[in-house]
């Protein structure tokens, strides 16, 4: 990071990136309903049959603060969505990004990404002169939200109450936070936080598309609070639709991701509107958040993950509407 990057001044940055086709995908010859004509524009093109039978492209434009298509590299995505992010907290901010989308399309890759670019910066911004002398310490915590619960992913999923004090501090209850000094310490966090969130469980991957993740860096200067970077590696979207399952377990757990998910877009849009109101409390992932929407250091990032293939098309779909600022016609 250069001292010289403007620090990005909008509070609510929403972005989308699309994934390339993978390999199953192209083994199927599925094809690729998504274009980005322009930096902010993205288009589904949605095979359809008009009644007599021949088929056409509707296609659907959505418009977001920027749209990644697949030759994005990492670090453009990161430098776009993140980076502005990390910066905020040494000025005292509070900062959040999260991977929205439905189950492969790419969350967690992103995710991982930004988690190491992010230690990295963070670290190098440390050593600046500008912030040498602030005496600041690194602190990261992992902790997954499963079915509206708590765990910590760096203390064996121990899991954790949720307290809100007097004056609205909410407060995880017993969650480690554990001191960082390079890059590397985080990266050996992340990976224990990773594996103590698959491992242990039948359905590793299903399980882990049925949780929230969060990954937050903290600055504290003599233990008092400075500034805080969060990191959301969300439930798969499609989740939410669970709703009817025949199962009571996988029912109880889609009507819970579709109320987070639910009060997320809701005090996003308060956060944009600058309302007065903050629905936080709707849910505990909003809940635990909480700092970031509320107050004027706040800053949130959003990121879309679509997967371009044409059998994804509905849930595609469903994740633009969830988060694009307009839809045109
Ligand atoms: P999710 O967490 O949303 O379920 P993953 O992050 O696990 O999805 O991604 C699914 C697969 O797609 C993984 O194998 C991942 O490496 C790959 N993938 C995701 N995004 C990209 C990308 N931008 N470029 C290449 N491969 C990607
Ligand atoms: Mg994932």
């Amino acid at each position: 990071i250069s001292m010289n990057d403007p620090i990005e001044e909008r509070r609510i940055c929403v972005c989308v990136r699309k994934r390339p086709l993978n390999k199953q995908e192209l083994h199927k010859k599925e094809c690729d309903v998504i274009t980005v004509p322009s930096k902010c524009v993205l288009l589904v093109h949605e095979p359809k049959l008009k009644v007599d039978l021949t088929k056409y492209l509707e296609t659907q434009a959505f418009r977001f603060d920027f749209s990644f298509d697949e030759t994005a590299s990492n670090e453009v995505v990161y430098r776009f969505t993140a980076r502005p992010l990390v910066q905020t907290i040494f000025e005292g901010g509070k900062a959040t990004c999260f991977a929205y989308g439905q189950t492969g399309s790419g969350k967690t890759h992103v995710t991982e990404i930004v988690a190491l670019k992010s230690a990295r910066d963070v670290f190098l911004l440390q050593s600046q002169p500008r912030y040498r002398n602030q005496d600041l310490e690194v602190y990261v915590t992992f902790f997954e939200i499963y079915n509206g619960k708590v765990f910590d992913l760096l203390n064996k999923k121990a899991k954790l109450r949720v307290l809100e004090d007097g004056k609205q501090q909410v407060q995880v209850v017993g969650l480690q936070e554990r001191q960082v000094s390079c890059a590397d310490d985080v990266i050996r966090m992340i990976e224990m936080g990773s594996a103590c969130r698959t491992s242990g469980q039948t359905f590793a991957n299903s399980s882990s598309s049925r949780s929230h993740a969060c990954f937050q860096i903290i600055l504290r200067r003599r233990g008092k609070l400075h500034g805080k970077f969060s990191l959301v590696d969300l439930a798969g979207n499609e989740r939410g639709a669970d709703t009817s399952s025949a199962d009571r377990q996988t029912r109880m757990e889609g009507a819970e991701i579709n109320k987070s998910l639910l009060a997320l877009k809701e005090c996003i849009r308060a956060l944009g509107q600058n309302k007065s109101h903050t629905p936080f409390r709707e849910s505990k992932l909003t809940q635990v958040l909480r700092d970031s929407f509320i107050g004027a250091n706040s800053r949130t990032c959003m990121i879309a993950m679509i997967s371009p293939g044409m059998s994804s098309c509905e849930y595609t779909l469903n994740t633009l509407r969830y988060l694009s600022k307009e839809e045109e016609e």
